[in-house]
């Protein structure tokens, strides 16, 4: 693959995607207001319907009209709203069409990216169909063959499907998370379709940081360095809502790590703007097998290495 030339002279790309697990106001807005103010424009993921059971994760939707207002102005200052299914908990066909709509009407557009919430079923090609093959039997033994055909938003017939909707109205869906800085350097196919998958139109992967201390760990000053040197991407995939910040004040080596980030030569822009550059740049990409191949086993052998992502 050939290396990517980032627009204006700039070194390498940085984003996040901000899962909204346990996200409210009070949780997440001083951690917006700082990468705001060092000039990062990042992807933060919303719920846009309140669901009618109690969820196992929550956090605010956009029902909640001070949440909206918020959120509103995160899109006004250049934060992308991505989609993080429509709400915390799982949604029959007719909910997730609902839910889709409504965002379109409260931003403007369809969301751009996506990434599955555990908490619903009706995830798109997830839990051990994020994989295929022995892949798949490897993964399914791993979890005891628990919640085999959990996930059934890919099914078609089934009450959760709505395979169809994503296919028509999502551009970018976020599967394999791996240790490693250089997101585009471990998939370096991403933005791809996959035609084992072909409900979703392309997938992106993402970097490991589902904590402070995953992230943290990941962002560390050598990895960074060598992401500047490689020229890379980096998608961290987090939930900024889990001990980014505490007692309104911002995890101090979180600080530390943005603020050095900030300060070098590093395209800053939200995930479906950097997929969109890329996917311009290189063109459309469709994996092939053994692309596939390589994609699920790095990922299946860290997810035994740590149990998760
Ligand atoms: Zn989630």
């Amino acid at each position: 693959m050939q290396k990517m030339i980032w627009p204006n002279n700039k070194k390498f790309a940085f984003t996040i995607f901000d899962d909204t697990d346990h996200a409210t106001v009070e949780n997440v807005s001083l951690i917006y207001d700082f990468l705001k103010d060092l000039g990062f424009r990042t992807t933060k993921s919303v719920w846009p319907i309140k669901g009618v059971q109690k969820p196992k994760i929550g956090g605010d939707t956009c029902e909640n009209p001070q949440y909206l207002k918020w959120i509103y102005g995160l899109q006004k200052d250049g934060f992308e709203i991505g989609l993080h299914n429509v709400t915390y908990h799982t949604s029959e066909r007719a909910d997730s069409i609902r839910g889709i709509e409504r965002f379109k009407e409260l931003f403007g557009d369809y969301p751009k990216t996506m990434a599955n919430h555990s908490g619903c079923k009706e995830s798109i090609y997830w839990g051990s169909f994020r994989v295929g093959g022995i892949a798949q039997f490897v993964y399914l033994l791993g979890n005891l063959f628990r919640g085999y055909n959990t996930y059934r938003g890919h099914i078609q017939g089934d009450s959760l499907f709505w395979g169809d909707i994503c296919q028509e109205r999502i551009k970018y869906v976020r599967n394999f998370v791996y240790d490693e800085i250089n997101t585009l350097k471990i998939c370096p196919q991403m933005p791809y379709h996959d035609p084992k998958r072909s409900y979703v139109q392309n997938w992106f992967a993402a970097t490991e940081g589902q904590t402070i201390d995953l992230f943290l760990r990941s962002c560390s000053e050598k990895n960074i360095a060598r992401l500047e040197e490689e020229g890379g991407a980096c998608i961290m995939y987090t939930h900024l809502a889990k001990g980014f910040s505490e007692n309104g004040l911002l995890n101090e080596e979180f600080r530390k790590v943005m603020e050095s980030l900030s300060s070098k030569n590093g395209w800053f822009v939200p995930v479906g703007e950097l997929l969109d550059y890329i996917k311009m740049q290189r063109g459309d990409y469709e994996i092939s097998n053994l692309d596939r191949n390589r994609l699920e086993w790095n990922w299946l052998l860290y997810k035994m290495k740590v149990g998760h992502s």
